[in-house]
């Protein structure tokens, strides 16, 4: 992939994760291209993964018993850090 395509890629990522909530643009200043799409690629995963847990059966017993609306079951978490 050429430096060209990865830029389109990150810019077009990047379009998308700012329409979400809790984005924080300022995260990617400074980055090279390559560092950039690999932050993209961690971001996306967590949004994802915040995507499956509202509907997890494990996830909602989590946030039940810590009385925290962002608990993760143990599954869900680990794939939130990118562990998985
Ligand atoms: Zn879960």
């Amino acid at each position: 992939m050429s430096q060209r395509q990865k830029k389109k890629l990150v810019n077009e990522g990047v379009a998308r994760l700012k329409a979400k909530p809790g984005w924080d643009p300022a995260a990617f200043k400074g980055k090279t291209p390559t560092e950039q799409l690999r932050d993209l690629h961690q971001a996306q995963r967590t949004l994802e993964t915040a995507a499956e847990a509202e509907t997890c059966d494990a996830c909602t017993a989590a946030r039940a018993a810590t009385d925290d609306p962002t608990a993760l079951c143990d599954a869900h978490l680990e794939a939130a850090l990118g562990f998985r």
